[in-house]
Parts: C-alpha cells; structure tokens; sequence
C-alpha cells in the first residue's frame, strides 16, 4: 500500500516536471519563432522603404539636369505655366506628394500643386534646413512635418547649377502615410507593430498614430530646444511615451501599457533613422494552453504504456531468473546426489565388506589352520626324512593356500568403484570365450555343451571381460551343480526382442534348493560344503545390474535350474559401433 502510494507520487512529481518542462521549452520556441518573425518582417520593411526613398531621391537630380528647368530657375524662360504642369506631371507619375522649386531666397516660384487650395507658390521656406544644405550644395533628405499641408514627409533637395553656381533648388516630398497606409505591402500582421525613430528620437512613421512624432526616449532641454529651432515638427513637442524595453535571453522585449513585444531594428539605408518592428508576445503564455493538454494527455498514456511493460518486464525477468536458479539447483542436487550415491554404494561395499568379514575370517582361517597342522606334521615328516608323506602334506598345503588366494581374488570386486565403459558386443562371441575359459571345469564334470548358435548380428550392451566372469560363473556352477546327476547338459536359449536380449543358461543338475531361493544372490550364501564361497552369484548380480540389466534363476520343470540374463541391445542403431571381442582380434591375428 505504502510503496503504491509512493509510486503514485513518483508519478504525479515526474508528470509535473515533464509538463513544467513543456511549457518553458514551448514558450521559449514561441517566443524564438517571434523574434525571427520580427527580424524577417523588418528586413522586408526596410528593404521596401529603402526602395521607394532610392526611387525619390533620383527624381530631385533628374530635374537639375533639365534644360527646362535651368532656364527658368536662371529667369531665362518664365514660362510658369509650363514648369509647373511639367512639375505636376512628374509628381503624378513619380507617386510623390510634391514638387516644387525655390529661388536663391527659398521662395517657392514653381510647384506641382500650384492649383490645389493649399499651394506652395507664394510660400518661402528659407528656414528649412533642406533648402539651407542643399543650397550650400548637400543632397538633402530630411523629415519634416508640412507647413500647409500638416502632413509628414520626407523632403529630397537638390541644387540647381548654372555656371557653377547655386541659382535654386528642386524639392520633392514623399508623405509618409502613404507608408503607413500600405498595410499589405509591409506584410505586417495584427500581433505586430513598427516605428520609424529618427536621429532625434521622434518617431517619424508608425502604424500606431497615438506614437507619431512622439517619443519613447524623454528628450533633454536640449534636444527640445533644437527641435524647436529646426521647426521640423513646427509647433508640435514631441511627447515621452511611456513604455520599459529590457533584453532577455538575448532577446530585446518592449513592454507598453500591458502588452509584451519582441524588437527587431534595423537603420535605413537612404535615410538617417532606425526602423523598429515589434511582435506581440503578450499571449505566449496562455497559447501553452492547448500545448500543455495535449502533453499531459500523451505524457500519461506514455507513463501508463511504460510502468506497465516495465511491470511485465521485471515479472518476466524474475520469472527467468527463478527458473534458471530452479534448473542450476537442480543441477547442483543431481550432482549432490550423485556424489552420495556414489558414496552410499561405496559405503554399502565397504559395509558389506565389514558385515562379511566375520565369515571370510571363517573361510580364511579354515584353511589356514589346516595349513598349520600340515605345517607341524611336515616338519615331523621330515625330521623322520619321509619324503613321501612329506611331499603329500606340501600338496595339500599348496592346495590350501590357492584356496585362500581365490577367497581373496574374489573380494577386490567389493572394494573398487565399478567404473566400466558399455559398448556393443556380439553376444555368440562372448559366450563361446566363457565356454572356452570354462572348459577344463566342464571336461572335469564330464558336461556334454550344447554349443549356441547365436546370429552373429545380436548385440549386448556390457563391458566384455566383466560380462565374461559372469558367464564362467553361471557356467561353473551350473557344471558343479551336474556332478553326480545322469545326464548332464548345458545349453543355452536365446529370445531376442525390440531393444532387449534375454540369454538362458540352463542345465540338467539337481536344481536350486527350495530354502535357498531367497539367499541365492546374497554374499556368502552357499550350500557347497568344500570349495563354495558364495560370492559368485552375488558379484554377477552385481555385474549385470551395471549394464542395466537383471539376472533371476528358477528351477526348470524338466529338472535343472534355469539362469535367465536380460540386458539391452540396440542391434540395427549400433551395428556399426560393434567391437570385436579380445578373442576375436586374437583369433584374427
Ligand atoms: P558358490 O558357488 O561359491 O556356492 P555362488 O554364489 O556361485 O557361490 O552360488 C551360491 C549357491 O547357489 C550355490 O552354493 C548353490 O547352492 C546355488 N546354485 C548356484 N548355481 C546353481 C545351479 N546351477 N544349480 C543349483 N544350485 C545352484
């Protein structure tokens, strides 16, 4: 509960800051996309203005080249009339407000509105400063408000020459609302403003008219004072509009009234002023609205998708980490259990070596004693020198010491882990070695031998030698267990089946006794009086349950006992693999 609460928290902090994030990376894309709204939207102003103004200034040169004009201006030709349609003509054609001209004393003695009610002709504009330098020989472009017409404009002067000397001036003006007023040309929009600031600071062009020829700089007493003497502006003062410009992010920001602009300026290339663009930014904020829903709406449905494959992930990972620590703990107890095994079973010999070693110091110490009293009477024999007897009693006492020897031989298969390696063996071949090795027992017991004649192909599964020994004693005893009977036989059967062998060896002797069946595979269990151990068919027991197989015995119903062996075979897979016997190879040699 605590922990769900805790990952809810997580949650909730995680989406705040990613949506906190969005908003100040929205904002600042807003208000980049402005500033580079404002750059581009001045630079296309400007590059218009520049234009017009380079087309206007060209027209004032044009005319102090006339012939016309130097002639009349000189008071060679005083054909008025003439000079101002001439002036009118241009004016309408050139799109200029004015044109007119003025004598060595700044009157007007020609215009182009010389019919129009508030005609210049008459006037005298001898203060203005764009006669003053353009007499003194300046090209003139300069900003002034209209004595008569009231309108801004910009005034292009330029001297007339005759003999190299200043007989007049030519002067056009340009009204600036015809700027302002190309609202499509500018391509300004409605979130975006523009002044034109002049050197003075007075704002020559806007399209706000609250800002025209006025101020965002509070000008000194002494920028006053010039003003007014220039007259530029006539009687108007120019008044200080109140506003807060600031950089941030190196961005420049104007702030007027409540509105929040971005700024670009760029100068004028044909006159001396500063054009100013602004871009609204007031709602930068609230327009992160629509922005910030829908980044909240994905940023949740990213978290949902991500905490929940995260969830599977982390389920599906400790899934395959439990079941690859299930498979090494199985492993490591396979191997665990096998290590036990191996000691149980080693344990288990040395165990029944321990239980059985009361009985073998029976065995051992039966012919040892009987060694020992033919031992005393050897000596007595030969001390008597009879050599005859002597040499009897040494027989019987080689006899008694091979007897302990096999006791001992026969115990070594206790004591050794059974590391055997089974291959595929041709079963005829195995048995005809245990005859073979079995014969001089068999010849002595006077045994007739069924030779089997098995089919070459019929494979066991066993390690050879040890398989061998269980034959050679299956067959021994078998032989032994013959003696005194009348007829004595050995056979052997043979069933094959899909990957199993089933060999039988039987023979004609007396039988297993009835009491013995539960005893017959255990260690030193026998019922030869003389010469049996009992070990041998508890060591082939032994044997065959190595090579996952079974040795059982039963009597058989004709009389004799039947030993039965199951063992696996793989007779078509492993043909191939199929070794020969050692007899075998040494026959081939
Ligand atoms: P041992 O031959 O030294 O007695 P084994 O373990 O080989 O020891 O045999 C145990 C006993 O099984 C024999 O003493 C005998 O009583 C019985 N036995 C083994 N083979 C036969 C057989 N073919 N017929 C009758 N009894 C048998």
């Amino acid at each position: 509960m605590f922990s769900f609460s805790k990952k809810i928290i997580t949650i909730c902090i995680l989406l705040i800051l990613i949506l906190v994030s969005t908003f100040w990376i929205g904002r600042a894309h807003d208000v980049e996309q402005a500033t580079y709204q404002a750059k581009r939207q001045v630079t296309q102003l400007n590059h218009y203005i520049d234009t017009e103004l380079a087309r206007f200034s060209a027209i004032p040169q044009l005319l102090t080249y006339n012939e016309l004009m130097i002639n009349f201006v000189s008071g060679e030709q005083q054909h008025y009339s003439v000079i101002n349609n001439y002036l009118a003509d241009i004016q309408q054609a050139s799109g200029a407000s004015d044109i007119f001209i003025l004598n060595t004393q700044g009157a007007v003695t020609a215009s182009s509105n010389w019919q129009a009610d508030y005609t210049f002709l008459g006037s005298n504009f001898a203060f203005r400063p764009y006669f003053k330098r353009a007499f003194a020989g300046e090209k003139v472009a300069y900003f002034a408000l209209g004595m008569r017409s009231k309108e801004r404009g910009i005034y292009f002067s330029q001297a007339v020459y005759k003999d190299n000397k200043a007989i007049g001036v030519v002067v056009l003006k340009v009204n600036v609302s015809k700027f302002e007023n190309d609202r499509e040309l500018l391509n300004t929009s409605k979130g975006s403003h523009f002044y034109l600031q002049l050197a003075d600071d007075v704002i020559a062009m806007s399209d706000i008219e609250g800002w025209r020829l006025n101020s965002f700089t509070e000008l000194g007493i002494e920028a006053r004072r010039d003003i007014k003497l220039r007259r530029a502006y006539l009687d108007h003062q120019p008044q200080y509009i109140k506003q807060l410009q600031f950089t941030s992010e190196n961005i420049p920001h104007f702030k007027i009234d409540k509105a929040l602009y971005v700024t670009s300026s760029m100068p004028l290339r044909y006159f001396n002023a500063t054009m100013n663009l602004l871009v609204d930014v007031s709602k930068v904020n609230s327009a992160q609205v629509p922005r910030l829903f829908w980044a909240f709406i994905i940023y949740t449905l990213l978290i949902i998708i991500g905490y929940s494959l995260l969830t599977r992930f982390a389920g599906y990972k400790k899934l395959l980490y439990s079941r690859h620590s299930l498979e090494l703990e199985v492993v490591e107890r396979t191997q665990a259990l096998e290590k036990v095994q191996t000691a149980l079973v080693q344990s288990a010999k040395l165990a029944t070596i321990g239980q059985l070693s009361a009985g073998i110091n029976h065995e051992i110490n039966q012919p040892l004693s009987a060694i020992n009293t033919y031992l005393a009477s050897a000596k007595r024999l030969l001390a008597k020198g009879n050599v005859t007897a002597l040499n009897e009693s040494l027989i019987v006492i080689e006899g008694l010491v091979e007897r302990v020897h096999q006791i001992v031989g026969q115990l070594k298969h206790f004591s050794k882990p059974s590391d055997m390696q089974l291959r595929p063996y041709p079963l005829a071949g195995l048995v005809n070695n245990a005859l073979m090795i079995s014969s001089a027992q068999l010849k002595q017991d006077n045994v007739q031998v069924e030779s089997p004649k098995f089919d070459e192909t019929v494979v066991v599964w066993v390690d050879a030698l040890k398989f061998e020994q269980v034959l050679v004693n299956l067959i021994t005893n078998a032989s032994q267990a013959m003696n005194g009977a009348i007829i004595r036989n050995l056979s052997f059967h043979l069933e094959c089946f899909e990957e199993r062998v089933k060999l039988s060896i039987l023979d004609t002797g007396a039988g297993i006794e009835q009491h013995a069946f539960g005893n017959l595979f255990e260690p030193f269990y026998s019922t030869k009086s003389s010469n049996g151990l009992g070990l041998g068919l508890s060591i082939s027991k032994q044997i065959i349950d190595s090579f996952n197989g079974c040795l059982s015995a039963h009597n058989r119903l004709e009389g004799g006992a039947e030993f039965i062996i199951s063992l696996s075979s793989k007779e078509s897979s492993n043909q191939a693999n199929i070794e020969k016997t050692p007899t075998q190879e040494n026959q081939n040699d």
